[in-house]
Formats: C-alpha cells, sequence, structure tokens
C-alpha cells in the first residue's frame, strides 16, 4: 500500500529521518513508535506530503508520489487527522464536517457558500459525526468542546475523505485514560476496510492497535515487527529505558 526506500531528512545538517526503508501492508493498522525526538513526526510529514525528503522515494501502491503536495496525496485517498489548531471555535462540529464536505466538490475555493447549499451536506456530515460517537454535540461550537471530543472532530474530518490510507499521528497525544480507550475502539472502528498508520508514544496504545511495530531511534528503523516481539527486543527495551 505505501512504502518508501532510503528516505531522508535533514534539517540544517541534523539527519531526523535516516534512509527508512518503510513498507506498510494494504488493510493494516501498522505503528511508527520510539522515544521522543526518535523522528516519528517527521517521517509522518514525508509520507503526507507536508514536507519533502532531502532523498529517498515514497510509493503509494505502485506509484511514486515523492514529494508530492498534501492536497494531491489527499485526492490518491491518503488523509492524516487534522490538527486541533485547525478547528474554528465558533463553527459546530456539524458545520466543520459540511465545510470539508463541501471542499471535496472541487469548489472549495469559494469562500462564501449559501445555507441551502451546506444543508446538501448536512446528512453525511451527521453520519460521520455519529462513526465518531459526536452526534449528540452535532451543533456544540467546536471551541467548547472537550480535548479528547475536539480530536474525534479531527478524525471525523480525515474521514470526510473517505481515505483508502489514514495516518494518525499521536491519536492519545494529552489524553486520560477513558478518553484513551474510546480512542482505541474508535480508531479499530474506522480502520475497518482501510490501512491505517499510527504514531504513538503509548505502547499500551500500540499494543491494543497494531498489526505491526516499527520503532524508530534517532531517524532508523531499530526494530520492526508484531508487537509481542517487538516489546521483547532488548534493544527496544534499552532505547526506551534510555529516555527515562
Ligand atoms: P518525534 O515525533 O519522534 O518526537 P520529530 O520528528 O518531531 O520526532 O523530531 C525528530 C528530530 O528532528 C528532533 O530532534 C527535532 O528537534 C528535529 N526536528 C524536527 N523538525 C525540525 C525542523 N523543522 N527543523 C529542525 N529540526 C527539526
Ligand atoms: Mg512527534
Amino acid at each position: 500500500m505505501l512504502s518508501t526506500s532510503g528516505l531522508t531528512k535533514v534539517f540544517g545538517g541534523f539527519t531526523a529521518v535516516n534512509d527508512v526503508d518503510l513498507v506498510v501492508a494494504e488493510g493494516a493498522i501498522h505503528a511508527l513508535v520510539g522515544p521522543n525526538g526518535a523522528g516519528k513526526t517527521t517521517l509522518f510529514n514525508l509520507l503526507t506530503g507536508f514536507l519533502s525528503p532531502t532523498s529517498g522515494t515514497v510509493r503509494l501502491g505502485d506509484r511514486e508520489v515523492t514529494g508530492l503536495p498534501p492536497e494531491r496525496m489527499a485526492h490518491l485517498g491518503v488523509a492524516r487527522s487534522f490538527q486541533i489548531a485547525s478547528l474554528f471555535d465558533q463553527l459546530t462540529s456539524r458545520e466543520h464536517l459540511e465545510l470539508a464536505l463541501q471542499s471535496l466538490t472541487g469548489r472549495g475555493r469559494v469562500f462564501w457558500r449559501s445555507e441551502v447549499q451546506m444543508h446538501r451536506f448536512s446528512g453525511r456530515a451527521l453520519e460521520l459525526l455519529d462513526e465518531v460517537g459526536l452526534a449528540d454535540q452535532a451543533d456544540q461550537p467546536a471551541g467548547t468542546l472537550a480535548y479528547g471530543r475536539k480530536r474525534a472532530l479531527e478524525l471525523a474530518l480525515a474521514l470526510a475523505l473517505d481515505p483508502r490510507l489514514l495516518l494518525l499521528d499521536e491519536p492519545t497525544a494529552g489524553m486520560g485514560i477513558e478518553d484513551i480507550s474510546r480512542t482505541i475502539d474508535l480508531v479499530r472502528r474506522v480502520a475497518a476496510g482501510r490501512t491505517v498508520v499510527l504514531v504513538d508514544h503509548n505502547m499500551d496504545v500500540v499494543g491494543a492497535l497494531a498489526d505491526r511495530v516499527t520503532v524508530l531511534q534517532q531517524g532508523q528503523i531499530l526494530a520492526e515487527g508484531p508487537y509481542e516481539q517487538v516489546r521483547q527486543d532488548p534493544r527496544v527495551i534499552t532505547a526506551y529505558l534510555g529516555e527515562d
């Protein structure tokens, strides 16, 4: 589904991602883990077109997509969860989804839209909110949602693209136990029929979700395999203990 070859990103002399060969199988939930600063987010940005690599390639199926911008990647069926910073406090959850759906019609550059037009997307918007457990808060301004609910809204926005490949960067970051277990259920549900790349620092989340785990350290692949195997790998244990 997704693969990289020799993928490398250098920031002013510092190599954040170093010669990474990654293969993500179709239909898998594939986790990228590693200590802080390992290069997870940088790799994630390279996979989604938010950064261009210094060298190496990214492929989606047979197609080379290295350096394509995020909107081109989105058209090829690749979506990432939005950042909370991209939510508008005054718009309701439903309005966020209506805007996202409207933008997919190809008339996304028109800033002003009539109420009538927007309501064309109301039904689908509610379906997506229901999928992430937000139907009850459809008409609540995003600014008033609790943290975990904002993250659920971001996920709904990514699902609006109906992606084949969904990339999630630390979906449980900053969450309490209750929201974490809710998010695990949610990710499992939206992963059906899709490929998911999940970046997470929390090994419990990864253990609950991932079919396959790639461990990064200092920009390089340290270990890769099923969770049960990787968590027992002495090099992985050392990498995590070293962080503490
Ligand atoms: P992780 O997500 O695994 O915590 P990051 O990919 O965010 O790691 O960062 C990896 C390394 O690259 C860190 O040392 C970080 O300081 C560095 N880095 C990330 N982005 C930039 C940037 N835009 N400019 C310079 N250095 C960066
Ligand atoms: Mg990160």
